[in-house]
């Protein structure tokens, strides 16, 4: 049976479906050139990220397709009720990025609370003349150990952050719309683990008790955090979004930063991606990346393995 992983996959991933007897093949065919393509090799399984689409006139013309496989979280880039309504499969790896992000998160506070984010900005700039003036403007930096960090959402994500932020002495507190309680498992790298209870709490205690808000919610018809929620926070606070753009106001954040209120944020997306305002850009209390929350090499081996896994698991006992 012949896998096209046409928006590519882990070499790990490969390996494994080559030794359970598939053809991968890893050729990134245009999206107009995909339902020939599929056709003419007759492919049982298609692979894709975020780029290729899979829309209802390429699985109505491609009657080979059995599976569609997803790397990473989200569907929108497959019709996937008509897939299924048509009997293919659809598979994806929800939790295989879940400690990517969270590590992001932590990269975005331990930097943003020593200032980094504006000290690798005028180092290059002035390192050489201002050094003294440099080492002034940061030398207020902050710990993250025994602070108060609130999360709102404790799916996947949210309990991965949990872990770091328990392993670096933090408070933890969450909010979320369908979790009670639930208990956080710290694993050691001697196999020692400690488990710990956490109880969530309305998201009004969450803002106003937090030293720093991250965000694990998905896409929300309205923003989580806008004017009146930052109106509420603790001063100096940070507020940290690798979630989704439109979770927080970017105009109440600017003025929340305008206003002393925030410290710094952390933001991996954006409002207007991929064309993110300049005003959030050149915002020298913003510590930007370009939503790579996922993007790790350890992310993309589990998500080779783990779409290897369930194509083996799905095809070989459905002989399909
Ligand atoms: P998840 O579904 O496992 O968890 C989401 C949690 O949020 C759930 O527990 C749900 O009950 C809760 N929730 C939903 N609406 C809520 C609300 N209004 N208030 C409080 N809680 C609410 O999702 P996940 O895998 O943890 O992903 C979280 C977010 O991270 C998603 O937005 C996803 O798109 C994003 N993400 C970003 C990247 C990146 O590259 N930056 C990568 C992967 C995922």
């Amino acid at each position: 049976m012949k896998i096209l992983a046409n928006d590519g996959i882990s070499k790990s991933g490969v390996r494994a479906l080559e030794n359970a007897g598939f053809e991968v093949i890893t050729t990134r065919v245009a999206q107009e050139q995909l339902a020939n393509f599929i056709n003419e090799e007759k492919i049982t399984a298609l692979l894709v990220r975020s780029a290729t689409q899979v829309r209802k006139e390429l699985i109505d013309s491609c009657p080979s397709l059995k599976l569609i496989g997803r790397g990473g979280v989200g569907l929108d880039n497959i019709d996937i009720s008509y897939a299924k309504s048509k009997g293919l499969k659809v598979i994806n790896t929800p939790s295989a990025s879940s400690a990517s992000v969270a590590e992001l998160v932590f990269a975005h506070l331990f930097g943003g609370v020593r200032y980094l984010h504006d000290s690798n900005r005028n180092m290059p700039l002035s390192g050489d003349s201002h050094f003294k003036d440099l080492k002034k403007n940061y030398s207020a930096g902050t710990e993250l150990r025994g602070k108060t960090l609130g999360i709102i959402g404790l799916g996947r994500i949210g309990k991965e952050v949990a872990r770091l932020a328990l392993g670096v002495g933090m408070k933890v507190i969450a909010s979320d719309d369908h979790v009670g309680e639930l208990e956080i498992t710290l694993n050691f790298y001697n196999d020692q683990t400690v488990t710990i209870p956490i109880k969530t709490e309305p998201i009004a205690d969450l803002i106003k008790d937090s030293d720093f808000i991250t965000i694990h919610v998905p896409a929300q018809a309205k923003s989580i955090l806008g004017k009146k929620e930052f109106e509420q926070m603790k001063h100096g606070v940070g507020i940290i979004n690798t979630s989704r753009g439109g979770l927080i106001n970017e105009e109440a954040l600017l003025e929340g930063i305008e206003n002393g209120k925030v410290a710094f944020a952390g933001l991996d997306v954006y409002d207007n991606e991929p064309t993110p305002a300049i005003k959030i850009l050149m915002n020298e209390q913003i510590s930007l990346t370009p939503h790579i929350g996922a993007a790790t090499l350890e992310a993309q081996d589990r998500i080779g393995m783990e779409l290897a896994e369930q194509i083996i698991a799905i095809l070989k006992s459905e002989k399909v």
